[in-house]
Parts: structure tokens; C-alpha cells; sequence
């Protein structure tokens, strides 16, 4: 039998409900499709991306997707958000999400995205890195997207059930990070947090770059506030686990961080932004070059979430067509001898504006001649009446099964 290469294709949000602006359909209803609508031999259906009802994050549900329960192996998305962000971590560094932030002279927040476009990220992370060390433990600074950093803290006994610097709100002071269990390593830590917190105010408070910030009117850069302590543990890599040698295209340091922690290849091709204005064909063909490479190959597409989040009916339309281009552009350069799964991590509705723990649409295209379920259209209403209705955790073994590559379980 032969081994077909599996390609995966996720729209972040990708599903939802019927929208009002839409005449009561829902964006896959009202989207052109041609390119998913040609893959005739399909099995349709609807997915849980965690567990029915259950509101995932793209994080705990990339890692079901990928096989792993999230249950289980996920604590916390700093250290996703630090691998994504180019970090190297061992055992038992502890990592955070970060948002360069503007305080007053009370540490009141002003603005928890300092602008947003902070166009200095790179130099002002440069200048925190001067820090090196607090209390013996060693601070790492690493730059995310617009006015994102991820910080690691590396050294013996340091703990991961400390509360978050960031209060999440704007006119609330910067919160001290506290320990939120009886371990002398989670004290430890939020200690080590507090003082980093203090010095990263006094380095930016001082920095010429937030000076000339002030100058043209911007908001100064002044505070990193810290949340989502995460601790590293290594993952089981997704070759141990299903012989697959994987990649993973993505413009999303968050799942660029899931699939390098479980050994996947990570690729962000030119014109791919992770937001709305992408390049699809981009992407597409980048999946395309790594499929000749690779078995396995993740294709991440973030626009239709990013719309969602906004609320724009019409433009999540236009990233379902864009994802639908992208596929059209990997069958054209790599043809149809290959499994095909498309779905999304969870629904984002947009009239919800937020994640839904509603089930996902899914297909999966075989080359070989099985049972297909009959379908015009690749939506919500048609999903319903397909055959494949599984959780996340499930779906790596389909895709298994239908490109031969399964192991046997027993004798
Ligand atoms: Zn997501
Ligand atoms: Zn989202």
C-alpha cells in the first residue's frame, strides 16, 4: 500500500453561525470554495477540537490536533509564545507572555500596548537584555510581534504558580507577582519577577528611544507587564509518536512554538503576517516546497480569527477564499496523491467576536477510492450531515489510517 504525505490545513476560528450582515449564512456558506469543493472524495463532518462545549484557545487545541491532550501536557502558553519567539529552553526555565506597556508615575497603566505599533521592539529588547541576571537567576528577553516579548528566567528552584504583573485592564496599577502555592520556588520566582519588573521600569524610563517616542507624541514604551508563567517540560515529538517527519508553516509565533516543541520544522514564508492582509499563495506554496521534504506538513492560516476577533463578516469570507487559493495552489504544485485535512482549532464567531465551544467543520480528502460522504458545498450546514463527528485528539490517527502510515495497536 502506499504511503501518502498528509498535508493540514487549519483556519484558525474557521467555523461559526449564521451572521446577520450575511443574510443569516454563515461565512463558509457564503464563500467560494472551488478549490475544497473539487476534492470530491472527501469525508465531511464536524470536530471538538478539546471536547464538546469546550472553548479552546488556539494553544491547548493545536496541541489535541497534534495528539497530545491538552489536559495533560499543557501548562501555561509563555513557553509557546518564548519558542515561537526563537527562545531555547531547558527543564525548568520558567517563561512569560509580555506586552510592552505605558505606566504613569504610580505605575498606573496608561496603555497596555504602548501604541501598538512600536516600531523600537527590537532595540528596546536589546537594551532589557543588558540586564542578564536578577537574584542569580538569568533573564532572557525575546521580541514578539508589534508590542509582544516573551521573557524566560533560567536557574535553579524557580517555580511556575506565580501570579501575573499585568492586570489585564487600563487605570489599574501594575500588579506585584505573588506565589500562588506553599512552594519556596514559586516565592522565589514572583520575588525575582517584582525586581525584574522594577529594573525593566527604570531602564526604559531612562531609554533615549522613549524619549524621542515622547517627542513625536507616542506613548513611551515604559513597562513590560508579565503573564502566563509557564514552566518547560519536554514534549513527546510528534515523529516518536507517529513516525511522521513534520512541518509546519505558520505567521503565528504561538503555534510556531507548539510545533517546535514537538519537533516540527517551522517556516513563516515572505508576505505571510498572520493577520488578514497575508499572502495565501505565499503560504501555499511554502506548504508545497515542504511536502516534497517532509510527510507531514501543518498550514496555518490566521486571517480568518484575526477578522473574527474584529467582527468583519465579509473579510473572514475573504480569508476562506484565501485559504481555499492556498490549498488550490499546493494541489497544483504537489497534485491530488496525498491525505488532505482541513478544519479549524475552534470556532470564532464573529457576531461573538471571541472563541466558541461550538464543533468545528471538517474534511478529509483521500486519494484512494473509500466511501465519500456527498456534499456540494464545504460549510456549518453541510458538515452537519457527514459522516466523521470525533474530538482533536482523534483526528491525527484519521489522517494516519488514510495515508497508510497507522501502526498497529496490539497483535
Ligand atoms: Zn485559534
Ligand atoms: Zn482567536
Amino acid at each position: 500500500m502506499k504511503r501518502h504525505k498528509i498535508l493540514l490545513v487549519i483556519g484558525d476560528g474557521l467555523g461559526d453561525r449564521p451572521v446577520k450582515e450575511l443574510g443569516n449564512k454563515t461565512p463558509l456558506q457564503v464563500a467560494n470554495t472551488e478549490n475544497i469543493e473539487g476534492l470530491r472524495n472527501s469525508m465531511i463532518g464536524l470536530m471538538d477540537p478539546v471536547g464538546p462545549g469546550v472553548r479552546p484557545g488556539s494553544d491547548t487545541s493545536h496541541l489535541a490536533i497534534l495528539g497530545l491532550d491538552p489536559y495533560v501536557y499543557y501548562n501555561g502558553r509563555g513557553i509557546f509564545e518564548a519558542l515561537g519567539a526563537g527562545a531555547i529552553l531547558n527543564k525548568g526555565d520558567v517563561a512569560f507572555r509580555g506586552n510592552f506597556a505605558t505606566v504613569d508615575e504610580d505605575m498606573v497603566i496608561k496603555d497596555r500596548r504602548a501604541g501598538r505599533n512600536l516600531s523600537e521592539a527590537e532595540e528596546l529588547v536589546r537594551e532589557l537584555n543588558e540586564i542578564g541576571e536578577i537574584m542569580g537567576v538569568k533573564v532572557k528577553f525575546y521580541r514578539g510581534t508589534e508590542h509582544r516579548v516573551a521573557v524566560v528566567l533560567s536557574g535553579e528552584e524557580l517555580g511556575e504558580h506565580v501570579s501575573d504583573t499585568d492586570p489585564h485592564e487600563e487605570g489599574l496599577k501594575v500588579r506585584q507577582s505573588t506565589s500562588m502555592s506553599q512552594d519556596v520556588k514559586d516565592s522565589r520566582t514572583a520575588k525575582v519577577v517584582n525586581e525584574l519588573t522594577k529594573k525593566v521600569h527604570e531602564i526604559l524610563r531612562e531609554s533615549e528611544l522613549n524619549r524621542r517616542r515622547q517627542e513625536r507624541g507616542l506613548p513611551p514604551a515604559n513597562i513590560v507587564l508579565l503573564r502566563g508563567a509557564s514552566s518547560y517540560k519536554s514534549f513527546p515529538s510528534l515523529s516518536s509518536r507517529t513516525g511522521l517527519n513534520g512541518a509546519c508553516v505558520t505567521a503565528t509565533a504561538v503555534i510556531r512554538g507548539i510545533c517546535r516543541a514537538l519537533g516540527l520544522e517551522t517556516s513563516t514564508p515572505p508576505g505571510a503576517t498572520g493577520g488578514i492582509n497575508t499572502d495565501y499563495l505565499s503560504k501555499g506554496r511554502e506548504a508545497a516546497r515542504l511536502l516534497k521534504e517532509k510527510d507531514f506538513v501543518l498550514m496555518h492560516i490566521k486571517a480568518t480569527d484575526a477578522a473574527s476577533h474584529d467582527g468583519l463578516a465579509k473579510e473572514k469570507v475573504r480569508a476562506l477564499e484565501g485559504i481555499d487559493r492556498a490549498m488550490g495552489q499546493v494541489l497544483n504544485q504537489v497534485g491530488e496523491e496525498m491525505v488532505i485535512g482541513l478544519t479549524g482549532d475552534h470556532t470564532t464567531p464573529v457576531e461573538l467576536r471571541e472563541h466558541a465551544g461550538d464543533p468545528v467543520p471538517l474534511l478529509i480528502y483521500t486519494p484512494e477510492i473509500i466511501v465519500s460522504d456527498q456534499f456540494s458545498h464545504f460549510d456549518e450546514i453541510q458538515a452537519r450531515k457527514g459522516s466523521l463527528r470525533i474530538r482533536g485528539l482523534d483526528l491525527m490517527n484519521l489522517l494516519l489510517n488514510y495515508s497508510n502510515r497507522g501502526q498497529l495497536f496490539g497483535e
